[in-house]
């Protein structure tokens, strides 16, 4: 990453990381404080959800200062720049993280996601099963794998990935026949503009419904910085929160 030269106003770059360091510190603190208050609403122990640090648009650095505040599990949802940011980071913190991808993945980018990536929530068809199955095996690695659920009203415009929800089961018995791929669960997104909880509801039936059928699929991936508080009480046992520790993300998509 090149540093642009600070400019005769700004902060000296170790004032800088020091003031973004303690900037994800407050968030990290107040997004915790979310997960204890929806863990106690909701009658659940802590200890059964993961935060998973959405670091999607951040620089590595921001990586770094948040392996450094004890955050272990990060998401990233384009391959390029995932990889890219991982590569920045030096061994020691770069081995401490669980990788979770959680974007829409294309089949020809399974060979590099399955180098890097531990988790992939976005597995949501036929031919991306197979594709990440292989490139695991090449990568002599175990992936975990979430089977990801529509969860938008049907449209034509299908559009932020996901199976349809009729059709999950069948995608999560695929994941299980394979070699490389170990099946964990489910992930969704909740529906834009409408109430999570009906959503969250939903992916939970799903949830239960794979689980009768292979026990370990026991991880429930829901809720983000909006949403996060509905997700717990519906049963999330993995948070994906980037903005609210992060801060907004640039405009462009
Ligand atoms: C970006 C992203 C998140 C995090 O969203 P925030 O609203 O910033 O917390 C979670 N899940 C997925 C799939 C994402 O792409």
């Amino acid at each position: 990453m090149t540093h642009a030269e600070p400019s005769r106003h700004s902060a000296p770059p170790d004032q800088q990381a020091f003031d973004r360091g303690s900037e994800l510190a407050r968030r990290l603190a107040t997004v915790e404080r979310r997960i204890e208050d929806a863990c106690a609403a909701a009658g659940r122990s802590r200890a059964e959800v993961r935060l998973i640090v959405v670091t999607k648009f951040f620089p590595a650095s921001d990586l770094a200062l948040l392996a450094g505040l004890g955050v272990r599990d990060i998401g990233e949802n384009r391959d390029q720049e995932a990889s890219n940011k991982l590569d920045e980071l030096p061994d020691h913190e770069r081995d401490r993280l669980t990788v979770h991808f959680i974007g829409q993945l294309q089949s020809n980018k399974a060979g590099s996601v399955a180098r890097y990536a531990d988790v992939v929530h976005s597995v949501d068809r036929s031919k991306l099963v197979r594709g990440l199955d292989r490139a695991a095996g090449s990568a002599q690695r175990q992936l975990d794998v979430c089977v990801q659920v529509d969860l938008d009203p049907p449209s034509p415009g299908r559009g932020r990935g996901g199976v349809a929800p009729d059709q999950a089961a069948a995608l999560a018995d695929q994941v299980a026949g394979t070699e490389h791929l170990r099946l964990r669960g489910v992930m969704a997104v909740a529906p834009l503009g409408a109430d999570p909880a009906p959503a969250f509801a939903r992916l939970r039936a799903i949830a239960d419904a794979i689980r009768a059928d292979h026990p370990d699929a026991t991880w429930i991936s829901a809720g983000m910085s909006a949403d996060l508080e509905e997700a717990v009480a519906h049963g999330a046992t993995h948070l994906r929160v980037g903005s609210a520790i992060l801060g907004s993300r640039p405009a462009f998509r």
